[in-house]
């Protein structure tokens, strides 16, 4: 059934869910760009906190260096703040956010609250062995924030940001032991999430999310538009 056919309107409500390297982070950027719409990744929020070494940053730090989750009372209170904001009222793709049931209880509570439910939510799938091969790849520059990854999207020269010409390094939590711990972290805690949804009123799109970004975004774009 394509998004359209399930009827998701512009500007679309959405909830990216997936290991971490499925691509939702690249593909929520995409999507949000083209639909006009706010993406929110509690990764990001937390890794700045982290960066500006402020009391979130300092609560979370330890939790994110191990691969594990923030515990869910941080997390929902950044959710609220994030889908409080007036750029959200009317359409929003979170990435990272819901992770466990608890979460996304607090999601549907916190929604109500304004009249608003979720339009559907994305399962990108992609096998074990794909997503330790991105993650091991990826490389993020330290001034910008790009993300680039050495196997499927390289930048010209190899430790050189292509945009702002920054320097591009391995998140601290990509390193292989710590990326094993976060997978499993998600079988333990995220993956129920999914079998949760399937039982919700908010309709799952599952998209093949292996192969190129190009690829994954034409999967994306025919579950759900916003035009
Ligand atoms: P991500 O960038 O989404 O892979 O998130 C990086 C790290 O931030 C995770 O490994 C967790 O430690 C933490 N984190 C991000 N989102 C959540 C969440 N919804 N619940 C708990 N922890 C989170």
């Amino acid at each position: 059934m394509s998004g359209r056919d399930s009827g998701v309107n512009a500007p679309p409500k959405l909830v990216f869910l997936g290991p971490p390297g499925a691509g939702k982070g690249t593909q929520g950027a995409l999507l949000a760009e083209r639909c006009g719409i706010p993406k929110y990744a509690t990764g990001d929020i937390l890794r700045e906190a982290v960066q500006l070494d402020s009391p979130l940053g300092r609560e979370s730090k330890g939790y994110m260096q191990r691969g594990e989750l923030v515990p869910d009372e941080v997390i929902i209170g950044l959710a609220r703040n994030a889908l409080a904001s007036p750029s959200a009222k009317a359409g929003f793709i979170l990435d990272g956010f819901p992770r466990t049931i608890g979460q996304a209880e607090a999601l549907q509570a916190i929604l109500a609250e304004s009249g608003r439910t979720l339009d559907a939510v994305l399962y990108f799938a992609v096998l074990r062995e794909e997503l330790i091969r991105r993650l091991a790849g990826r490389r993020v520059c330290g001034d910008c924030g790009a993300v680039f990854n050495i196997h499927s999207d390289p930048p010209a020269i190899e430790t050189v940001c292509d945009r702002c010409n920054g320097q591009l390094g391995i998140r601290e939590d990509d390193e292989e032991e710590t990326v094993l711990n976060r997978l499993d972290v998600y079988d333990e805690n995220t993956q129920p999430l999914l079998a949760w949804y399937r039982t919700s009123s908010v309709p799952v799109h599952e998209i093949d999310a292996g192969g190129t970004v190009e690829d994954v975004y034409e999967r994306l774009l025919k579950a759900v538009g916003c035009s």
